[in-house]
């Protein structure tokens, strides 16, 4: 089991846990209690160069695997994690300082996409049309690319890495994953389970570190393609570096989520959906809402509600009970959000509920209470940027038309929702607005793992979205035969 103490954690690399050969390390920090609970190698690019060595060395045994034995062992992977799952929710809520109910949920998240992974053998159907000509057949067969590469954010340390190393491995890929720095500990978890379930070593493997581990996966002639999820400028660089070295790379980047109200919409529902949308995690997830459009009939009504249960969540450390809003996820980027808070005011913003005042959680973790602001308009920092964290703007408009010409004016175009219960305005919305993930009367529309995960514009650089057909796409190549037999 993960030993949550000062140690340093190790690498893992065929199979073995190797010290890094850097002796550059970080603090990894308890956000709600602002305790250290690990150190974390800061990798170099020598340590890149031993795991994708590795890794393409298990490569060409891996892809001999037959495909049933590969999606066997994942079926026992899924187990070990439901067995584990506590175990698992608790490491992210430590580590990641969400409550432990939504770390419990995003554990939840992780499994489906194993589940979806396991059925391999049915995704990995080629197909064949006989007599394409008089005594000429063609068909389609799928094979795997090589060593992926594996980059993720703080923010899922079970959910983001699990969309990527299931489907890479079940499809006869072998995978080396840079976790983030500042979440470590599961992903190191996960692979003492994979071993447990019997994957052969050096199928899957991890480079603990920074930028240099990225560039060192980014520059690797034998790594085939890279999966990228994280901020947008370190997207866009990982996008142009990877592609420039003829490398797939499918980079899902930062996001600024939109909602509209509409006047026909369920206030109550549209209210919580929002909440929980905006200050869940801290709002601190790529499909957080960060942004209401509401019409101005309602607008008045929908705000008291949402101070009202905003002023009910109850702020603290994601391990009590109860605890709805953990802390961000280290001081500095307290500090940035505070920045912002000052910023929408500065700016003219009207602040609603002042979530800097909710700083009475005893202890040194980083917390910042719900933030709402009225009044926002789109040339305000805080309705442009994202701030990532439990600070919401609110934007009165006269009608559908005008919220989706606001939120179409936005670089990025993660998700957006609508609340109403017009179903021609629903088409409406789906037709003009931009973004990948769109929800109806819901708040957060992350699709599960058989569908495409990924937005629009500055929110994603590629072609192939994460999960669904489209991982299966990303992490296989073609082959087609046309044969004559007469
Ligand atoms: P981040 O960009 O700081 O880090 C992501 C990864 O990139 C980490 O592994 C990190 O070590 C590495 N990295 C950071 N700076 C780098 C640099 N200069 N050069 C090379 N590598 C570098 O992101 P984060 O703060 O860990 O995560 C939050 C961000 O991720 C938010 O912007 C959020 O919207 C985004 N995100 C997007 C999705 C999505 O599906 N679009 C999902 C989850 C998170």
């Amino acid at each position: 089991m993960t030993q949550i103490n000062e140690g340093t954690l190790q690498n893992y690399i065929g199979g073995e846990w190797v010290d890094a050969k850097s002796s550059d390390i970080e603090p990894v920090y308890n956000p709600a209690t602002g305790e250290v609970i690990a150190h974390v190698p800061i990798s170099s690019q020598e340590d890149v160069e031993e795991a994708v060595k590795t890794a393409n060395e298990a490569f060409q045994e891996w892809k001999e695997v037959p495909v049933p034995k590969r999606a066997r062992i994942l079926f026992k992977f899924q187990q070990l994690l439901v067995d584990h799952w506590d175990e698992l929710a608790e490491i992210v809520t430590i580590e990641n300082g969400k409550s432990f109910k939504e770390a419990y949920g995003e554990v939840q998240r992780g499994i489906e996409n194993v589940e979806f992974a396991s059925g391999a053998p049915t995704l990995m159907m080629g197909e064949q049309l006989p007599s394409i000509a008089a005594g000429l057949d063609s068909g389609v067969y799928r094979y795997p690319i090589g060593v992926i590469g594996g980059i993720t954010p703080f923010n899922f340390p079970m959910m983001v890495p699990a969309w990527m190393f299931p489907m890479a491995i079940v499809t006869g890929n072998t995978f080396v994953l840079k976790p983030s720095e500042r979440t470590p500990l599961l992903a190191n978890r996960l692979a003492e389970l994979l071993e447990e379930a019997g994957l052969p070593k050096g199928v899957f493997n991890i480079v603990h570190g920074a930028h240099d581990v990225v560039n060192g996966l980014l520059d690797h002639k034998e790594v085939a393609a890279i999966s990228f999820v994280g901020s947008q400028p370190v997207a866009e660089y990982v996008y142009k570096r990877g592609t420039e070295n003829l490398k797939r790379v499918q980079a899902l980047a930062g996001a600024k989520n939109h909602s509209i109200v509409l006047k026909d919409a369920n206030i109550d529902n549209a209210a919580t959906q929002i909440l929980n949308a905006a200050f869940g995690s801290a709002g601190e997830r790529c499909m957080a809402a960060s942004v209401v459009a509401v019409e101005e009939d309602v607008a008045d009504e929908f705000i008291d509600m949402l101070k009202g249960k905003a002023d009910d969540i109850r702020i603290g450390n994601g391990l009590e009970e109860g605890v709805f809003l953990g802390p961000v996820i280290r001081e500095n980027h307290k500090e940035r959000t505070l920045n912002y808070i000052e910023t929408g005011e500065k700016e003219g913003a009207v602040l609603i509920r002042d979530g800097r005042k909710d700083e009475t959680v005893e202890g040194n973790g980083y917390f910042v209470g719900p933030t709402i602001f009225d009044g926002v308009t789109t040339e305000m920092k805080i309705w442009q940027d994202e701030i990532f964290a439990p600070v919401l703007s609110i934007a009165r408009v006269k009608d559908l038309q005008e919220a989706v010409t606001l939120t179409n004016q936005s670089r990025f175009a993660n998700g957006a929702c609508i609340f109403t219960k017009d179903g021609g305005k629903v088409r409406q919305f789906r037709e003009t607005i931009d973004a990948g993930m769109l929800g109806v009367n819901i708040g957060v529309p992350a699709p599960m793992a058989f569908f495409p995960f990924s937005g629009w514009k500055d929110s994603f650089y590629g072609d192939l979205h994460a999960n669904g057909k489209d991982g299966l796409e990303f992490y296989t190549r073609k082959k087609v035969l046309t044969s004559r037999w007469v």
